[in-house]
């Protein structure tokens, strides 16, 4: 049970893995495992496909995204898929990261994704990815996760620039570098503190791939408990609703045509274009894989893929009562509301009238209640998974999400309400209700 006022168990998992999922790799590790939990089996990419049996799977790639999906007893007539991604705006340290300065240890980072970059002064930080350890002549990746404040990037004192209440202006390569100790001979190095924390010799560390997390968990706030504050809401809230969905769905799943899948994929914060991004093979390739391996024929699978839907489920933005001119008018989502369904005319969301109103039947059907977004006109619209997969896979999609305020802060915030209904909902189009 997560510490704090929680009753419901669908909020309750949510808050344990933001907590232990600092990074994607963690995400992905934390998923593999509550799936694993619900009777899903490992599945490697260079594993035979060829024989699939009915049953329930997960497949990884890159340590960073995951497929899992459930194969009915019978042979099945589409795909149901949910997709979302692993990926959470931060500071992530360089390939040499450590120097010292004015008597200080830093570290070299670079901005990932579009971040709140004033979101990360002044926190108590630490360092969580994967590093890269030789044992037995082979090196492999182990996740780390340094579980106490570590580094902090401190800003300037008031007195030294007046103008920063009016004008922040933080230069990317000057002002973000964490302070993580005082330079001198005896300073330890980041290995020999990786090291430490691994329990492994620093000499059989030969990679580390890290980022900056916030050390404070996550909380539920709020004068009823009605908020959630935590690092990565966009988008772990919904590869957490997509993960214990499907696992709710399997049992209907395994027993009707249709084949059950979700997709966490990496990148979409720097535009999924990699190889374990939204616009790599990897999904096509593991749905033209679960067809052979069933015995379909390749136009039988492209039949499957005609009757087949997608719902991307990435966080919305709910109405800001200090910023309410920002939104909509008419489209203004409110925490507790239920799912948002977004939509934009030039397909940054790939939300169309049909999709919308398929998934508006779903929450029905779920008893969950729904709500609609659009951009204000005049300003640019961010965008998402959905338009990249329907346009790679051409399946009919409807991009929704929960409601959030501080998207892309280093702390972001929700409601308590949502992820229950997110996640009913999901559980419900999974399960191949329509
Ligand atoms: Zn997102």
């Amino acid at each position: 049970m997560y510490p704090g006022v929680v009753t419901d168990p669908i909020l309750d998992d949510l808050l344990l893995f933001l907590e232990h999922a600092p990074t994607p790799f963690h995400a992905v590790a934390q998923a593999a495992e509550a799936l694993d939990n619900a009777g899903f089996r490992a599945l490697a990419e260079a594993d035979p496909w060829s024989d699939l049996a009915p049953g329930r799977y997960h497949a990884t790639v890159g340590g960073s995204s995951l497929v899992a999906f459930v194969v009915p007893k019978g042979p099945h007539a589409a795909f149901r898929l949910v997709g979302a991604h692993t990926d959470s705006p931060n500071l992530r340290l360089k390939p040499r990261p450590e120097y010292a300065k004015e008597g200080y240890l830093q570290l070299g980072v670079e901005v990932y994704g579009g971040a709140l970059l004033n979101s990360w002064l002044d926190r108590d930080l630490s360092l969580a990815g994967r590093v890269f350890v030789e044992s037995g002549g082979r090196t492999s990746p182990v996740l780390v996760k340094i579980d106490r404040p570590l580094c902090r990037v401190a800003q300037l004192a008031i007195h030294l620039d007046r103008d920063q209440n009016e004008k922040l202006a933080l230069n990317r390569q000057e002002h973000l570098a964490p302070l993580l100790g005082l330079a001198g001979p005896s300073a330890p190095s980041l290995t020999a503190l990786l090291a430490r924390e691994l329990e492994a010799d620093a000499s059989a560390i030969r990679a580390m791939e890290l980022m900056l997390y916030d050390v404070a968990g996550p909380a539920v706030s709020g004068i009823d408990g009605e908020f959630i504050h935590s690092g990565r809401l966009d988008n772990l809230a919904m590869c957490h609703a997509a993960t214990t969905a499907l696992t709710l769905a399997a049992g209907a799943a395994e027993a009707g045509g249709v084949v059950p899948m979700i997709a966490l994929f990496d990148h979409e914060e720097v535009g999924s274009e990699s190889a374990t991004g939204a616009h790599s093979a990897f999904l096509p390739r593991a749905l033209e894989r679960i067809s052979a391996g069933r015995g379909l024929s390749r136009d039988q699978h492209f039949q499957a893929l005609a009757r087949s839907f997608c719902v991307s489920a990435d966080m919305a933005h709910a109405v800001h009562p200090n910023f309410a001119d920002r939104h909509e008018a008419r489209h203004k989502p409110v925490l507790g509301g239920g799912p948002v369904i977004k939509t934009n005319a030039q397909q940054r969301y790939a939300t169309s009238a049909a999709t919308a109103l398929l998934f508006e039947r779903i929450c029905a059907r779920a008893d969950v209640p729904f709500q609609h977004y659009a951009h204000r006109t005049d300003l640019p619209c961010g965008t998402t998974i959905g338009p990249i997969t329907s346009t790679l896979l051409g399946i009919p999609t409807v991009d929704v999400g929960n409601p959030m305020l501080s998207m892309h802060s280093a702390r972001e915030l929700a409601g308590t309400r949502d992820p229950a209904l997110m996640t009913r909902a999901l559980a419900c189009f999974l399960e191949g209700a329509d």
